[in-house]
């Protein structure tokens, strides 16, 4: 099959970073979806397809009004909540969706996640919010995602009775909030379970956000550095802080 556009190496990162939703624990079944912007709109998984079943050819092109400019499979039943989005937050450029258990358990009870860890004050910035209920199918979500993400300075947001988006520079940053936002969930479920978890101070989770998003992680290294460079990874490749150690 002739691809049908010039995007190729994203249908690829595509497919492969839809793998790394099962692999993560945060779908089940065909539930889940990642899309990625492009020019004529965005690219996004095809509905009801397993994700190992997944091929870069079947990946949907639509345009930013989330209709399909080609022929073949349908797209992702949640294209017009990531089309929305896309058109409201011009520096996103990738969307993850997910009902990962933890996140969504939060989001059954119409509870923010408390930031309870300086994991969560790195990389949320604060307690992850809860956005209010929305009907599937049209732009109800979308609205509601952009409504509490624009400004905030967390990548995620939880819906009620519903489950996750998080929006990312690229489809690949989007997955790492994807991920990390079901880990501090998870931690954050059980810490209540043990007692009463204390929550970090506002001073400190700015400090904390600030080093992380500003401090932390490997740097280019200069220019007339004697030390050997370590290998800069491309762009859309590139997540920023990702190592924890
Ligand atoms: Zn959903």
């Amino acid at each position: 099959m002739t691809r049908p556009d010039a995007h190729g190496a994203l249908r690829e990162e595509l497919t492969r970073l839809h793998l790394e939703l099962p692999r993560n624990g945060l779908v089940t079944w065909t539930s889940g979806n990642i899309s990625a912007r492009v020019p004529e709109g965005l690219l996004i998984k095809p509905s009801g397809v397993t994700f190992e079943d997944l091929t870069p050819d079947g990946m949907v092109l639509t345009d930013a009004d989330a209709q399909v400019l080609h022929p073949g499979l349908s797209p992702s039943s949640d294209t017009a909540t990531h089309a929305y989005i896309y058109r409201h937050l011009p520096d996103v450029g990738g969307i993850v969706h997910t009902h990962s258990p933890y996140a969504t358990a939060w989001a059954a009870n119409a509870r923010e996640i408390p930031c309870f860890l300086t994991a969560m004050a790195d990389e949320f910035g604060g307690p992850v919010p809860c956005g209010g209920f929305a009907l599937i199918g049209g732009e109800e979500i979308g609205a509601e995602v952009v409504r509490v993400l624009r400004g905030h300075r967390s990548p995620a947001i939880i819906l009620q009775n519903h489950g996750v988006f998080t929006i990312g520079p690229t489809a690949r940053a989007a997955l790492k909030a994807a991920v990390m936002v079901e880990d501090v969930a998870r931690t954050a479920y059980l810490a209540t379970q043990l007692g009463s978890p204390v929550p970090l101070a506002q001073a400190d989770i700015d400090r904390l956000h600030h080093r992380y998003t500003h401090v932390y992680g490997q740097r280019p290294a200069s220019p007339d550095s004697s030390a050997p460079a370590a290998p800069v990874a491309p762009a859309s490749t590139s997540l920023q802080g990702e190592q924890h150690a």
